[in-house]
């Protein structure tokens, strides 16, 4: 790096991160989820929503929570109804979004829990091309072991694969976020993880990972940072292209002293695995 950053690499969430939440995609899946649950388990409407709240929080989605109580249920069957029926016209071209990761020096990887299919329609929309990011690491990557194909098989070692054989790996898991880390290959305490979510947020923390909560006003202790919406990167994490924030900006006083001592503490922190 030809200039000073504290970080080597940037990991983006997908769904509610680059894109607005306002547009309601996140409401359209659980729509969609809630009738796949009710046909696959042949409930009512009422009982789906129920459900889908119980599997999200037992088990960090509906199809791990399918998949560990025995329902058959492919991954591609799961994601092509989810998915592939969301209302995606309502992703507009971000043309301010392309010309903020471009100018991003860092590889730059994109991690979502979504399948791949989602994470390129989803891209296009944006008017973002794939090769933008170094790495696409999203539900295929995270679990080759529930699929006959050869993805994974030049990543050996992957975290992921130490898991049982049927079991669903997604963030805010351990697991997923190792295996993220371990695949962008740098020292967490070297990487920033933007998302909207709160456990993904805090999941990235509890490795290591310097961690940008988007979409919201308040930061989560986890979080070390907080933007409203992605096209304030440059004015909230100057740090990414080695710039100090001014001082006084409207996210407060922000001094060299400040980033110095956040300085400290990554250096303090210990990599995992390094
Ligand atoms: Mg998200």
């Amino acid at each position: 790096m030809e200039f000073k950053t504290p970080f080597d690499c940037v990991l983006f969430d997908l769904d509610d991160t680059l894109y607005s939440s306002k547009i309601g995609i996140g409401q359209a899946c659980k729509k969609n989820i809630e009738e796949f649950l009710a046909i696959k388990c042949g409930i009512t409407a009422e009982e789906a929503f129920s459900l889908r709240v119980e599997l999200f929080r037992s088990y960090g989605s509906s199809l791990a929570g399918l998949i560990d109580l025995g329902y058959d249920v492919h991954p591609d069957e799961y994601h092509s109804f989810v998915h592939g029926r969301l209302p995606y016209e309502r992703i507009e071209p971000d043309a301010e979004l392309r010309e903020l990761l471009l100018a991003i020096a860092q590889p730059k990887i994109l991690f979502t829990n979504s399948d791949r299919q989602h994470a390129r329609r989803a891209l296009q929309r944006l008017g973002i091309d794939e090769e933008c990011f170094e790495r696409i690491i999203c539900f295929e990557t995270m679990n080759p072991h529930l699929f006959n194909s050869e993805e994974g098989d030049d990543d050996e070692r992957l975290p992921s694969q130490a898991v049982r054989p049927h079991e669903v790996i997604l963030k805010p898991s351990p697991a997923a976020m190792e295996t993220a880390a371990w695949l962008a290959g740098f020292a967490p305490h070297r990487m920033l993880f933007l998302d909207d979510s709160e456990r993904n947020i805090a999941a990235g923390k509890a490795i290591g990972i310097r961690t940008a909560l988007v979409g919201k006003r308040e930061k989560t202790k986890e979080a070390d940072y907080v933007l409203e919406d992605i096209s304030a990167l440059r004015k909230v994490i100057p740090e990414i292209w080695g710039e100090e924030k001014k001082k006084g900006g409207e996210h407060g006083a922000v001094t060299t002293t400040t980033i110095t001592r956040e300085l400290d503490s990554m250096r303090q922190a210990s990599p995992i695995g390094a």
